[in-house]
């Protein structure tokens, strides 16, 4: 009545259907709305160290979205990347999988380069691939690597929109000089890099100065146009990697040079898609994970970051070449300020996105990783693993267990010349103590020696290697 006589100079039509639709929207509110699957986005810096934000030490990066997020989140301090480089570092990622599993680490060559003829293998399930039966909308944006080749790329593996430089961007190089004059001030139109949207290539070469805005662009119009979807974003910047640039806005804002320019605007970028989960009323819904595939690239001196306390870099099994940054961010779910120091790894990011989605994992395979939801949400007695594995292509170079870490085998990143030395003694460290790797006390230690020997011999039987997919290389495409 009340309603009817507040409308009573609409036309009578009009007023019926007024009334019915106020009917709909009260009884509408009196039903519980289905609960939505929470959405995932997983931002994937590249070649980034474990010392380069200012959350995790770095005295002149300013990163203040990042540690904004760390402080309303969680940080994560024993993180580990599946593997020192690329390609098996992203394979393990996306299917939970040590990478010698999947066939995407080889001895020979220690990623895809552009004249590559394989990638991921059909039948191993990407994150993205699971998620969508669950009916995710899934994107890709930003670096794939893990096979360029149409069957390879991200729409064929589970993805429903790709946009990005399809490997890495120092690659296609077609300006002569050396490492000084090439990268040193870098040109774009030095290296041919496609960028493609889709399995289409849309720009070549690719202006890399405004890629990592663009991908920004990308990712935030993903986040709006999916709004009322539970959605997957799969961000992986091309950069730091090196040749380093960066949009006109943030030339020269770092004390720390053309790299602290390059991570302030990741920065931004993590704080424009941020925001957006905000504006869109989606942050509450939303796990936001951040960590890079692999330590710093040491040999481009200061165009490549810092590990900062740990040793080593990219490309080795020291802690700088794999433990990384991560943070997670899940308002509402995540307590604001923690900091976990389980051992975790990007692998437990499948089991932890299937959770997420009430999805069984496959039972057909291994999945060496675990949900991180437990440790997420602070519940007692959340763990994470007992051991992690460092692999250098197919063999295992280094185990963990509890506090201690043994080399069985170690190694120089990329160096001409440089050969294996192996450990009969393998060198232990404890971690705890000795995060930098400088005290070995295996003399001291003869029976944890004897321990990780035995972790070491089952990462051996039980990681069986798949054939690799990396040394089948022919002509540029
Ligand atoms: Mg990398």
């Amino acid at each position: 009545m009340i309603i009817n006589r507040t409308l009573t100079f609409f036309p009578k039509r009009i007023r019926i259907s007024l009334v019915v639709a106020a009917v709909m929207l009260i009884s509408g509110c009196n039903t519980t709305p289905e609960p939505r699957l929470p959405n995932i986005i997983i931002i994937f810096a590249d070649d980034l160290g474990y010392g380069d934000l200012g959350s995790y030490g770095h005295p002149t990066i300013q990163t203040p979205n990042l540690d904004r997020l760390a402080s309303e989140g969680m940080k994560l301090t024993q993180f580990y990347a599946a593997a020192s480089v690329c390609t098996p570092s992203r394979a393990g990622l996306l299917t939970g999988r040590y990478p010698v599993r999947t066939g995407m680490a080889s001895d020979k060559n220690r990623v895809l380069f552009p004249d590559a003829e394989k990638g991921i293998p059909a039948d191993e399930i990407t994150i993205a691939e699971a998620l969508k039966e669950q009916g995710y909308a899934t994107a890709a944006i930003g670096k794939w690597h893990l096979g360029h080749r149409e069957e390879f790329l991200p729409t064929q593996n589970g993805f429903d929109y790709y946009y990005g430089i399809p490997y890495s961007n120092d690659m296609d190089r077609v300006r002569p000089g050396t490492r000084e004059e090439v990268f040193g001030n870098p040109v774009f139109d030095s290296w041919n890099v496609p960028l493609m949207r889709n399995n289409e290539i849309i720009e070549r070469p690719t202006d890399q100065r405004t890629i990592t805005k663009r991908y920004t662009e990308e990712a935030v119009q993903f986040i709006r146009t999916n709004r009322d979807t539970p959605f997957f974003i799969y961000l992986a910047h091309s950069m730091p990697h090196v040749p380093l640039f960066r949009s006109e806005e943030f030339e020269n804002v770092s004390e720390r040079g053309l790299y602290g320019d390059v991570i302030e605007e990741i920065d931004w970028s993590v704080g424009q898609i941020a925001q957006a989960l905000l504006e869109e009323g989606l942050a509450e819904n939303t796990l936001l994970l951040f960590t890079s595939d692999n330590g710093p690239w040491l040999a481009y001196g200061s165009h490549g970051g810092s590990a900062g306390l740990l040793r080593g870099g990219k490309g080795m099994t020291w802690e700088g070449g794999m433990r990384e940054p991560a943070i997670a961010w899940w308002p509402g779910t995540i307590k604001p300020g923690s900091v976990s120091e389980a051992i975790t790894t990007t692998l437990d990011f499948f089991p932890t996105a299937l959770d997420m989605a009430g999805a069984a994992l496959p039972q057909d395979r291994v999945i060496d990783g675990r949900s991180l939801l437990p440790i997420f949400r602070g519940e007692a007695g959340a763990r994470g693993h007992e051991s992690f594995y460092y692999f250098r292509g197919t063999k295992v170079y280094a185990v963990r267990n509890g506090p201690w870490k043994a080399h069985f085998i170690t190694q120089w990143a990329f160096r001409t010349g440089s050969e294996p030395t192996e450990h009969e003694i393998p060198l232990l460290f404890n971690l705890e103590i000795d995060p930098s790797e400088q005290y070995d006390v295996s003399a001291e230690n003869p029976e944890i020696v004897d321990r990780l020997k035995i972790v070491y011999q089952e990462a051996i039987e039980n990681v069986t290697v798949r054939p690799t997919q990396l040394d089948a290389r022919g002509t540029d495409e």
